[in-house]
């Protein structure tokens, strides 16, 4: 069913009805639930929600948006010993940052734990459930496996009395953890295994961060799932295919609790993963605590925090989704196409700016002494309503290193001695020479300029065409500015998808990369964090969360163009 290598790279035509969609007018049609939809997201608070959660959370809100309806938020909080408050908050905070207001108050299945309780006892006083005191391997083994049924527990049997006493006993804290756990009846040689006798509840001597220390028994997710969706109403129960198998448990205990005729609906479709990261939780926690990256929000990380550090906006990450699409096959999503999308978004939002990130310095010694002049620079071509700045023009200035080469070939448009560029907005240079240090290091690079070719100024010399231009900064008012640079997190498309390596074998070393002494134009020394800019001709950057005005950190969001693809093939 996992198709690995298929990847989505490109455009894909106006969009018909998928099939969730498809389904959902199928029952808008004859009536279904009034014709409403109402469909929920159910995270576990164990981690940060990754861009994976982020498209299942475009899939609920916009269906719900779509079709007039409603979609709550749940924590599946049904495991204590891995959940925290950080995560509940943090994971708000993401959802609501997308964009989405989920309907009324946030839902706990930990909400319904009495409820929960009140139907396992039901079932047990209806012969439906039983205290198993086999262990954990005793169960898994009495199971057997699909080519052979399962055996009875010795604990089938028991009475509903001892059951019921026993089940108390449980709830009341009277066994040790993992002594006994209740299941329910039904049938030992079912051809589907979650079928044999699945258990309802375990005892976990935890605190719990809602319920304090007022339970030691939980409910699996199986028990709770389903019956959290019919409690809140919930009509379509969207989730990944790995609960196929589970859909039969989740009707059958539904068929046993309630008697109404409504019922959700549960739905599975495919993963969306991303290749050179991981996606599990599990493994994104390790690369945290084990100090790969900074944190949870390290820009590299897929988390919807460290994408939005590092510049993604709401808008490109709900694209993704609409571009990614659902479908019933898994599929491994082309960094690319989530690149795509945020320079779709940010090449008509961000503001152009000069900086120079590897900076050396540029002397026109015929310009006067001591004179400061302005340029006018647009802001965004793509924006008209953006406007234009005054830039600041002298005779010191700065240029990127690489765009010079003293020897330059032919085809090198960019400046070497004794050729001609333009610097943008501004006047046509000529380098006539260079300084070097004593390991031949060019630390000036020293040039003429044309005082009648400035830009926009109407002269002959203005329209002149010289092959090259380059972007600047003035020395008289740059501003210093530390730029980090980010790789792919793995140096491997599916990291996580070797069985006899580490996922982490293939952490990419050279994936951030600190450069410090970079120059800015004057007008970002106030850019606040989060703020985004165009780089020209370098990029996308966003200001850091951690920049401060005099201490300005800028993180590289994303080329200008898609460089990954030109190399991989190259
Ligand atoms: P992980 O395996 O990354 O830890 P999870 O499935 O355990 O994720 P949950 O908190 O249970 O994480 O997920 C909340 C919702 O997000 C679920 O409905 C789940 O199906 C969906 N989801 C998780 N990962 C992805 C993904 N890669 N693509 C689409 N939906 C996802
Ligand atoms: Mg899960």
């Amino acid at each position: 069913m996992t198709d690995k290598n298929q990847q989505i790279t490109g455009l894909e035509e106006e969009k018909s009805l998928n099939f969730i969609e498809q389904i959902i007018e199928e029952e808008i049609a004859i009536g279904k639930n009034e014709g409403q939809v109402y469909t929920r997201f159910p995270p576990e608070p164990n981690g940060y929600l990754h861009i994976g959660h982020a498209t299942s959370i475009c899939l609920n809100f916009g269906l719900a948006a779509k079709y007039n309806g409603k979609c709550n938020l749940r924590f599946d909080d049904t495991n204590p010993s891995k959940e925290d408050v950080e995560f509940t908050d943090a994971i708000q905070e993401d959802i609501k940052w997308l964009g989405f207001q989920w309907e009324g108050a946030v839902h706990y299945a930990s909400d319904y734990f009495q409820q929960l309780y009140d139907w396992a006892e039901q079932l047990i006083k209806e012969s439906k459930a039983y205290i198993d005191d086999q262990t954990a391997e005793e169960i898994s083994a009495g199971r057997k496996n699909v080519n052979e049924p399962g055996v009875n527990s010795p604990y089938r049997e028991r009475s509903v009395d001892e059951n019921l006493t026993l089940f108390r006993g449980m709830r009341n804290g009277e066994f040790a953890e993992g002594s006994r756990v209740l299941r329910t009846k039904i049938d030992m040689a079912h051809p589907n295994m979650l079928m044999r006798d699945p258990i309802m509840y375990r005892i976990i001597y935890c605190h719990h961060h809602r319920t304090g220390d007022q339970w030691c028994i939980y409910p699996m997710y199986d028990f709770t799932h389903g019956q959290s969706d019919y409690l809140e109403g919930i009509t379509h129960s969207i989730c990944t295919l790995e609960f196929e198998v589970h859909r039969p448990l989740y009707n059958w205990y539904l068929d046993q609790l309630t008697t109404t005729e409504y019922r959700p609906r549960q739905i599975e479709f495919a993963r969306r993963n991303l290749n050179y990261t991981v996606m599990s939780k599990r493994r994104l926690l390790e690369l945290v605590e084990k100090k790969y990256v900074a944190g949870w929000d390290d820009p590299r990380m897929p988390t919807v925090c460290g994408l939005r550090r590092r510049g993604y906006t709401p808008e490109a990450l709900r694209m993704f989704a609409e571009k990614v699409g659902v479908a019933r096959r898994e599929i491994v999503v082309d960094m690319a196409l989530l690149e795509f999308c945020i320079r779709e978004h940010l090449n008509k939002t961000a503001a152009r700016v000069m900086a120079v990130l590897d900076p050396v310095k540029v002397v026109i010694d015929n310009y006067p002494a001591g004179q400061t002049e302005y340029v006018e620079i647009e802001n965004n071509p793509e924006d008209p309503e953006a406007g234009k700045r005054q830039v600041a023009f002298s005779g010191e200035l700065y240029i990127e290193r690489e765009d010079f080469m003293e020897d330059a070939p032919k085809k090198f448009f960019r400046l070497g001695l004794g050729k001609e560029v333009r610097l943008k907005g501004a006047y046509i240079v000529e380098c006539t020479r260079v300084e070097k240090d004593e390991n031949g290091n060019i630390t000036v690079i020293h040039c003429s300029y044309d005082p009648d070719s400035r830009s926009g100024s109407g002269s002959e010399a203005s329209k002149r065409k010289v092959k090259g231009t380059l972007h600047w900064v003035s020395a008289i008012d740059a501003i210093d500015a530390e730029v980090k640079l980010y790789d792919r997190l793995f140096k491997d498309e599916d990291p996580a998808g070797h069985k006899d390596v580490d996922f982490k074998e293939f952490f990419n070393e050279d994936s951030l990369q600190v450069l410090k002494g970079c120059k800015l134009e004057a007008a970002l020394s106030s850019a606040m964090p989060g703020e985004r800019f165009q780089f020209q001709r370098l990029g996308y950057f966003c200001v850091d969360l951690d920049s401060k005005e005099g201490q300005l950190i800028f993180n590289k969001t994303v080329g200008l163009k898609d460089n990954w693809s030109k190399i991989q093939k190259g």
